[in-house]
């Protein structure tokens, strides 16, 4: 068929667009095993293609991995659950309340799969809290030829040790044993600060918040923290917006955004306007915020749609960082109107992990949909090499093989590991070739 009469694939953003030639739909891991045995490559599996790069896209055999859901078994005393790797967070969360269990950590949707998630090191914030890939305990396996292998500390342990942030290059995914712990409920508190306070009480507030995050419209004085602690008291039902709706609450920033395309010059203005919004925020005075059950107090509904670039840098030089990209956003002259988002995430020991031996702080810029964000975001990227900034998998960037080398220790042992995982490029795309410099 003729690649113009083939249903088409979109991401989120709908910036990456694919026209599949085949697609798979497996209800069973058996049923992935044998399709991914017989698939024509390239193959990708997708989860709810939340990423911005076309790191999901395919051309040859995409595989919706949207029926591979539901939680397998679930163990209080150890805390470990194996989840089936299509389940959505958003469906994943009473599933594991049901079951006395939480995720230790989100991020700030709830949209994606566990298994997209985990493929490109999706995580929230907590100074001492990995990513999703970090509460990996285990995980099955479909390979190229078919074969299901199993991946622990204990077992297949190489493959475990990389395969926890893989993009999808090892196999696909069937099923995620994940690390959990007892199901909990959080306060949500915060409000704005000046700049300059939030600077500098920005360690205090990362040790001394289980999560902490800003949001700072850089033409802004004023930022807007966000932050999560542990509570006893009893939850709130959190009302959400229905899949595909708009959230009343994104009205007016929609609105600001539509108004900035045609009047760039009120791009200024209107920010420091939204950053002006809310509560004043004195961290040292009580306060008293809304609780949710855990699942339902990490995401927000994000109705308006946008592309985004993230890098993570080491912790410490993460205030220097977001305000030379601050400063860069204002003087390269590009028209965009959405916050940075600044967050911290725990180091750990994953291969292709942006948080590989060291703890890290990631700055996220965004442009609003109907923007191009090329020249902008390219502008950005050469403040976030200075930082040694390594790119989240799933937003934008634009480096390739040998400049990753240079930022992931075990890059050379990862695509020694892909090419004896997948010698015959099954999972690979032209864009997972220029990514991993393949052959
Ligand atoms: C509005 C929005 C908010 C976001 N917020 C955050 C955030 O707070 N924190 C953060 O870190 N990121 C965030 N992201 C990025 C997002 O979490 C990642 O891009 C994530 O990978 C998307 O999950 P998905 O299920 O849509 O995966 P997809 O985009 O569909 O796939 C991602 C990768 O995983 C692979 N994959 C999927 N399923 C499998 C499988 N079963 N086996 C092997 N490989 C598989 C795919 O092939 C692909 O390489 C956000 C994205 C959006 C659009």
């Amino acid at each position: 068929m003729a690649k113009a009469e083939r249903e088409a694939w979109q991401n989120w953003s709908g910036w990456v667009n694919a026209a599949p030639r085949a697609r798979l739909k497996p209800k069973s891991e058996a049923a992935l095993a044998e399709g991914v045995k017989k698939a024509e490559g390239p193959l990708r599996a997708f989860g709810a293609g939340h990423s911005f790069t076309p790191i999901a896209a395919t051309d040859g055999t995409l595989a919706d991995l949207s029926l591979l859901s539901g939680v397998e078994s679930a163990d209080l005393q150890t805390g470990r659950a194996w989840i089936k790797a299509g389940t959505k967070l958003r469906a994943l969360g009473p599933l594991l309340q049901a079951e006395g269990l939480g995720l230790a950590n989100q991020g700030d949707i709830d949209a994606q799969s566990l298994s997209g998630a985990v493929g490109t090191g999706t995580h929230g914030t907590g100074k001492e809290l990995p990513s999703i890939s970090g509460a990996v305990s285990g995980f099955r396996l479909v390979t190229a030829s078919g074969e299901v292998l199993t991946c622990s500390e204990n077992e297949n342990a190489v493959l475990f040790e990389a395969g926890r942030v893989s993009l999808g290059a090892f196999g696909v995914m069937s099923a995620i044993e994940m690390a959990c712990r007892p199901a909990y409920k959080l306060e949500e508190s915060g409000g704005r600060m000046p700049l300059d306070r939030l600077f500098a009480q920005i360690d205090a507030l990362a040790r001394e918040n289980r999560h902490f995050e800003f949001f700072w419209f850089p033409y802004a004085e004023e930022a807007y923290v966000k932050l999560l602690n542990e509570s006893e008291a009893p939850a709130e039902q959190k009302r959400r917006v229905p899949e595909g709706e708009n959230a009343p609450s994104d009205d007016f920033f929609r609105a600001a955004c539509e108004l900035a395309i045609h009047f760039p010059a009120k791009r200024a203005g209107l920010q420091a306007l939204m950053a002006g919004a809310g509560k004043p925020l004195d961290p040292a005075a009580p306060r008293k915020g809304h609780v949710y059950w855990s699942h339902d107090a990490f995401p927000s509904d994000r109705t308006v749609r946008f592309n985004e670039m993230e890098f993570a840098v080491p912790a410490e030089n993460g205030p220097d960082c977001i305000r030379e990209v601050g400063r860069t956003m204002r003087e390269a002259g590009y028209n965009f109107l959405f916050p940075l988002e600044y967050r911290y995430v725990k180091g750990d020991d994953i291969w292709l992990s942006p948080f590989y031996g060291r703890d890290s702080a990631t700055i996220s810029v965004h442009q609003y949909f109907k923007q191009p964000y090329e020249g902008l975001f390219r502008e950005v990227e050469k403040v976030f090499h200075r930082y040694g900034g390594r790119p989240h998998w799933g937003k934008l960037h634009w480096l390739k093989g040998g400049e990753l080398a240079g930022l992931y220790p075990k890059w050379n042992e990862f695509t020694k590991l892909r090419r004896e995982m997948d010698a015959k490029g099954k999972f690979l795309t032209p864009y997972m070739k220029a990514l991993f410099g393949a052959a």
